[in-house]
């Protein structure tokens, strides 16, 4: 038998999984293969056996590392400041009235993936990398700071000025019911334990407080495309790819209730996709206008269909 039991079960929920598919790094190009198993129950994918913290920590070369933090945050634009204002409570971000209600009727269909605002509120990014979304919620006006696994990724932003902690969560040993908000963008995918991470999650928010979550979905149009190939697979790297069902789950199952969960997709992980298609399987290259049409004829179906590359999730302690 080539594994062990423990290797084969699935880390939400126990159960055994049947291979899925067999990845290799084709964004950093680090030697290996790695098994994906399903989990008969509940469907969630994940690396076989899990990698223990020493291989993790092989997986990150230095030039994975994005180094470079922009010295000041973009200006939000009129319309997505009035979103935020109308839509997101963010008052302060839009003067007027009539901008507050624009706002209100645009959030409705622009900038859906923005988090309630708390006055006065604490938020804490976790996996801050360089600190450019630490930087963001500071200048929407939370009490923001971030912890950040890689000191070199760390680097930029505590130079910046940021607050920024090196080392994982649990090291930081933050109090209980300390945050009113939670970031975790594209975070839980790279975990061995995401079951442990939301407990500790529900440990560290004040009640009513939120947790946003960013993560590839493997319910996704394009992995049923382009299997192996697609793009947000990223092994060996991500070690669990959740569909939002697996989500709601975890997070209830820690005591979080789910408040906001929907899919996005751009057509950047088509044609990525595509190009890893292309270069694993030495198909002739299609013109670019049939691949940008794919792309855009595959943005909408997601859409319709609710299938898209990313999931953004609220999540709400009660
Ligand atoms: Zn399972």
């Amino acid at each position: 038998m080539p594994y062990m039991v423990e290797d084969v079960l699935c880390p939400l929920c126990g159960s055994v999984g049947t291979q899925a598919f067999l990845g290799h790094d084709q964004l950093m190009g680090l030697p290996g293969e790695f098994i994906y198993r399903e989990c008969n129950e509940c469907a969630v994918l994940y690396q076989s056996p899990m990698p223990d913290a020493k291989a993790i920590a092989s997986f990150y070369p230095d030039s994975y590392l994005d180094h470079d933090l922009p010295p000041v945050t973009k200006p939000f634009g009129w319309l997505r400041r009035a979103v935020l204002a109308g839509h997101y409570g963010y008052a302060s971000l839009a003067g007027t009235v009539l901008s507050r209600f624009v706002g209100r009727l645009a959030g409705i269909g622009f900038y859906r993936d923005e988090v309630v605002f708390k006055r006065g509120g604490i938020a804490l990014d976790v996996g801050c990398g360089n600190g450019k979304f630490v930087q963001k919620l500071s200048a929407l006006g939370w009490q923001a700071s971030g912890v950040e696994f890689s000191e070199s990724a760390a680097k930029a932003g505590i130079s910046a000025g940021l607050k920024i902690t090196v080392g994982t969560l649990e090291e930081a040993q933050y109090p209980d019911a300390s945050f009113d908000l939670i970031s975790a963008r594209h975070l839980i995918e790279h975990l061995p334990n995401p079951v442990q991470f939301m407990a500790e999650i529900t440990r560290l928010l004040r009640p009513g407080g939120r947790l946003l979550i960013r993560t590839p979905n493997s319910n996704a149009l394009g992995r049923r495309w382009f299997g192996a190939n697609w793009y947000a697979n990223d092994p060996p790297r991500h070690l669990v790819l959740f569909t939002p069902e697996n989500l709601t789950q975890i997070a209830a199952a820690a005591g979080l209730r789910q408040s906001v969960s929907k899919t996005f997709t751009s057509p950047k992980i088509v044609l990525n996709s595509w190009d890893y298609y292309q270069a694993n399987d030495a198909k002739p290259s299609r013109k670019s206008g049939v691949k940008r049409f794919i792309s855009r004829a595959y943005v909408v179906l997601a859409a319709l269909t609710g299938r898209g590359d990313e999931i953004f999730a609220v999540y709400e302690k009660s």
